[in-house]
């Protein structure tokens, strides 16, 4: 992927407001691309139809361009795509990789209840992963993917190193649930690669994702992208940031008049450093800003030192 033209995303849910860390991934997203000529792109996560509200996504939009987070073409909403990731499951199962479960969830149940009392793994071990289609019944099914049993999955990230997986821990997980509608997994991946998206920085609490899903790039014969998984942001107390600690959202800055470039040289610098610039332009952030430089250790939020940036 090193040799194609970059190309990054923001993959946001719309399910609030705009987190901090929601933009410190975005700013990097997009310090990458814009360092690099590439592409930096917009896709809302709107998948899930509970959670999702039109105003959360109002809210990501308007934390975007106060942060100067331009983004290239029109936001994508993943919804809209559900056809395109079903076409794919299709895709998957004539290719063998995926394959269609008739298991109910009390046939689930029972297994896990079975396997925890053994002491086994709870994995649900579906009977119908190797079933001949010509004995499927008619009746509602999952898509499940076909994890290998044996061996390990290994993702090279960019920022964890090499990490690895036993397959034996992996699931078969569902590609397209009884209805039709496809599960995050199957979509982020669907997305990633329609859109082109050659290096994905996003929070490392997707970093088991990045295995499960490059089962998904493997069965469709797909490339990997570049994988960047970064550490969560703390609070000054070395907990997960939160109200407790201070304002979370964007737009609570925005609203206490907090300047927008203040706020992007200070989220620059959460959890990605460039030897001991604390200060620097805009131009300067893109041409320093490296996956090189993003820390492995969790960033702690320091109120102080963002006031003092911005004041
Ligand atoms: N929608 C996911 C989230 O908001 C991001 C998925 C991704 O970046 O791959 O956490």
């Amino acid at each position: 992927p090193n040799t194609r033209q970059v190309v990054t995303r923001i993959a946001p849910s719309p399910t609030g407001f705009m987190h901090i860390g929601t933009a410190r991934t975005a700013l990097f997203n997009w310090l990458y691309a814009r360092g690099r000529g590439g592409k930096f792109l917009l896709r809302i996560e709107d998948t899930d139809r509970e959670r999702s509200t039109p105003q959360a996504t109002e809210a990501i939009l308007r934390g975007m361009r106060w942060l100067g987070l331009d983004w290239d073409g029109d936001a994508v909403s993943q919804f809209e795509r559900a056809g395109r990731h079903a076409e794919v499951a299709q895709a998957l199962l004539e290719r063998g990789a995926a394959y269609k479960c008739f298991a109910t969830q009390d046939e689930i149940a029972a297994f896990r209840e079975a396997a925890r009392a053994e002491g086994r793994s709870t994995n649900f071990r579906s009977p119908w992963r190797d079933a001949d289609p010509a004995s499927h019944p008619d009746a509602p099914h999952v898509v499940r993917i076909k994890a290998p049993r044996d061996g390990e999955t290994v993702i090279e990230d960019a920022v964890q190193g090499t990490v690895r997986w036993k397959n034996a821990d992996l699931d078969d997980m569902i590609l397209l649930r009884s209805d039709g509608t496809p599960t995050y997994m199957l979509a982020v991946v669907v997305d990633d690669v329609d859109m082109g998206v050659t290096h994905v920085i996003r929070g490392d609490d997707h970093l088991a994702n990045a295995a499960r899903q490059s089962l998904i790039y493997a069965g469709m014969g797909w490339e990997l992208p570049v994988y960047a998984h970064i550490p969560l942001i703390l609070g000054p107390d070395g907990k997960k940031l939160s109200k407790r600690h201070g304002a979370t959202g964007v737009e609570e800055y925005q609203k206490m008049g907090y300047p927008a470039a203040g706020m992007r040289n200070y989220l620059a610098r959460l959890g990605w450093s460039h030897g001991d610039d604390e200060f620097f332009t805009d131009a300067q952030a893109r041409e320093w800003f490296d996956l090189d430089g993003i820390n492995k250790a969790a960033a702690r939020f320091d109120f102080k030192k963002l006031e003092n940036l911005c004041g």
